[in-house]
């Protein structure tokens, strides 16, 4: 038999698995999840109000349902197994570890109450168990989010929608009362270079045009009048479609509905203005775009917000043994290979880039060098895999979730959902964990 084990149950992951169940004759495929629950992003990142980009886990669920993949969840690889317990045990390692831990923006006042990364503000509202406990203070008129990407614009939809309008969303119960219950009438949204350089897709930037309560700002000077001559003809179909949509926005009126959403480009935070250790403005600065590069101008501004949330990116998290590369946040890698029997796919071999689709890709490329390493050179066939994990976990105390037991979970998710919801996320493992004794 062949051991596989994957570390993270995340797209890539199950792309992995899927691929190598399949392919690998007489494999054992075991995909092992810090959390009890499977799907990596798509259950805590993906936006809650876009449940149809979540329908992806159908596929998902078909590959850990398979007799030769176990999923192995509730086990944090570094604490609960180390990364060398599982070099001995198994004859491949696929890392598929993600990256959500969030970037710094590294200006004064990042440190102030009332400033919370993207990362952790995402997972909040999304039940991530780490950040169920976030609590983020939204006794706020404004809110600034910085950074220019669709992880932006899902945060300012979520802030932006009214509850009813969530309804149809997964968003957590508390979540969903602390954003209703929050004052908020302004959202900045701030970006370091112009419109024609943002990052955000058109599907995610025209949904402000259809807000019940928001109304989407653009300053027209904002915006160019045209495009360069030698733009690629695909990127400047849809940076067209971006500025027609943000060109309708700058025609808006601010008082037809009580909040703002507030397009800016051209500007980066200097610093975060604090009073009493809590967030009371943002400090920034005009950029001036050459060749569309960002340099700054010198002429500073002021946004009057008490919170603020920095999407600028993320790294992985590192752990014990593996090779890390600081500098980049990443597994340290060469083309999905890490080191003999070691590979890695996803956002923690690429860096936090890509839509779901992407990984899938990357996940089939490294899975068919896992598959031409395994015939060039076959496994001695010494290693064991769950024969000695499993009890090893057990010594140990660990409480490991089967694919039986999270369909036991989403089960009572399902069921305990009112007003419409799909479903009413669990928060904690301690709940989910009740629920299977
Ligand atoms: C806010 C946000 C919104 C997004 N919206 C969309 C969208 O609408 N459409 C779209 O296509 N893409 C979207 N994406 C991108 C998409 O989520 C990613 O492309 C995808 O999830 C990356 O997959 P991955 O498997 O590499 O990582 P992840 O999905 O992050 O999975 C990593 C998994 O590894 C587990 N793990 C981490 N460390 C350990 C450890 N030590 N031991 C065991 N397990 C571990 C984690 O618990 C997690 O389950 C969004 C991303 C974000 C952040």
């Amino acid at each position: 038999m062949i051991n596989i084990a994957i570390v993270g149950s995340g797209p890539s992951g199950c792309y992995i698995a899927d691929m190598l169940s399949k392919k690998v004759a007489d494999a054992q495929v075991d995909i092992f999840d810090r959390l009890p629950t499977p799907f990596g992003l798509v259950r805590a990142g993906v936006a809650p109000d876009h449940q149809g980009t979540k329908n992806i886990v159908r596929q998902f669920e078909r590959t850990l349902s398979r007799d030769n993949v176990r999923f192995v969840g509730n086990v944090n690889i570094g604490s609960d197994l180390s990364y060398d317990e599982l070099k001995q045990n198994y004859d491949v390692i696929a890392l598929t570890i993600g990256a959500l831990r969030d970037r710094k923006l590294g200006i004064p006042g990042e440190d102030l109450a009332g400033v919370y990364g993207s990362g952790e503000f995402v997972a909040w509202y999304n039940g991530h168990p780490d950040q169920a406990g976030l609590n983020p203070d939204l006794n706020s008129s404004g809110i600034a989010i910085i950074g220019n990407g669709n992880v932006a614009l899902d945060i300012a939809r979520i802030l932006a929608k009214t509850s009813s309008e969530m309804d149809s969303s997964d968003i957590t119960a508390a979540a969903q009362a602390a954003i209703a219950a929050s004052p908020v009438q302004d959202i900045y949204l701030i970006g370091r270079r112009g419109a024609v350089e943002a990052s955000f897709t058109n599907v995610e930037l025209s949904e402000f045009g259809e807000l019940e309560r928001c109304v989407a700002l653009v300053e027209p000077a904002q915006l160019p009048g045209s495009l360069p001559d030698d733009m690629d003809p695909k990127a400047a179909k849809a940076i067209e479609k971006n500025l027609e949509t943000l060109r309708s926005y700058a025609i808006n009126m601010p008082d037809s509905k009580p909040v703002r959403l507030h397009l800016m480009f051209c500007a980066s935070p200097v610093n975060i203005i604090g009073d009493n250790g809590k967030v009371c403005g943002l400090k920034l600065e005009r950029n001036t775009l050459v060749d569309g590069r960002a340099q700054p101008s010198g002429e500073t501004f002021q946004l009057d917000v008490q919170t603020v949330i920095p999407a600028i990116g993320y790294r992985s998290e590192a752990i014990d043994g593996m090779p890390f590369d600081e500098t980049r946040g990443i597994v340290k890698n060469d083309e999905g290979c890490v080191e003999a029997g070691v590979y890695t796919a996803g956002w923690c071999k690429r860096g936090p880039q890509g839509v779901i689709p992407a990984n899938r890709a990357d996940s089939m490329a490294v899975a068919k060098q896992i598959i031409a390493d395994l015939e060039s050179t076959p496994p001695q066939g010494n290693r064991a895999g769950y024969d000695v994990t499993g009890p090893l976990l057990a010594e140990r105390g660990v409480c490991v979730v089967s694919f039986t037991d999270w369909q036991t979970i989403n089960q009572a998710e399902l069921a305990r959902a009112e007003n419409g919801k799909p479903r009413e996320k669990f928060t904690s493992v301690e709940q989910m964990l009740a629920l299977l004794n």
